[in-house]
């Protein structure tokens, strides 16, 4: 058990888990979108394989660098939006990740995502996701949380964001142009920041 958690191993667990399950997110994105979505996360993260090729394996700031610059050249409405996200993680990066510098790391990337994209909660995107992951660092690091707690509580708080998405109807991205028939379809992208910071619960344990 370590309580450290290492940038490049939360990475490695992030792209093991998409391997894992991107058929599955393609399938959502079928059903409320166009069924590009697995693919265009596969290949944003065949660019951050080879991002990481040289980069400081102990720098959290180049890691996630590297993955934001990987999302930033992936095509997909999702590419950028992710790309912006991991962007603000690079920034706040201070040495090995704290719950204080996730905490305000999520703060600034939700913010960006949704400068960029307008979509506020409930709007069937992975602001739904996101923004309650947000929440619950921000109340972690306020009460002093050690990181695993801090990462369960915001895994759990992502994966209820992401759960919340399937009876909504959707107001922003692709999913839009099918009202209805998005309804009872989980966000692909929400699902996604969830399993995101599973990998992290994973890499702590
Ligand atoms: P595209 O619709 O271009 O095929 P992707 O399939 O790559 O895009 O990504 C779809 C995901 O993007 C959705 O599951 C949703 O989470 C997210 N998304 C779409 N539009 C927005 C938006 N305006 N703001 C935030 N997220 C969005
Ligand atoms: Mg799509
Ligand atoms: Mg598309």
């Amino acid at each position: 058990t370590t309580t450290a958690l290492d940038a490049r191993a939360w990475i490695d667990g992030f792209i093991a888990v998409i391997a894992a399950r991107s058929a599955e997110l393609t399938e959502l994105d079928r059903q409320a979108g166009d069924g590009d979505y697995g693919t265009n996360l596969r290949s944003a993260l065949r660019r951050t394989e080879t991002n990481l090729n040289g980069v400081a394996d102990d720098s959290p700031e180049a890691v996630f660098t590297a993955v934001s610059d990987a999302f930033l050249n992936t095509g997909g409405t999702s590419g950028p939006l992710f790309g912006m996200w991991f962007r603000e993680f690079a920034k706040a990066a201070d040495g090995e990740p704290t719950t204080a510098t996730l905490a305000e790391g999520a703060a600034n990337a939700v913010a960006a995502v949704q400068r960029l994209g307008k979509a506020e909660v409930g709007h069937k995107t992975m602001v739904d996701a996101m923004a309650p992951a947000a929440e619950a660092l921000a109340a972690a690091a306020a009460r002093g949380a050690d990181l695993p707690e801090a990462l369960r509580e915001t895994a759990a708080a992502a994966h209820a964001g992401a759960r919340s998405t399937e009876e909504l109807l959707a107001q922003r991205g692709r999913a839009s142009y099918v009202g209805e028939h998005a309804r009872g379809v989980v966000d692909p992208g929400a699902l996604t920041v969830a399993l995101f910071f599973d990998a992290a619960v994973a890499t702590v344990q």
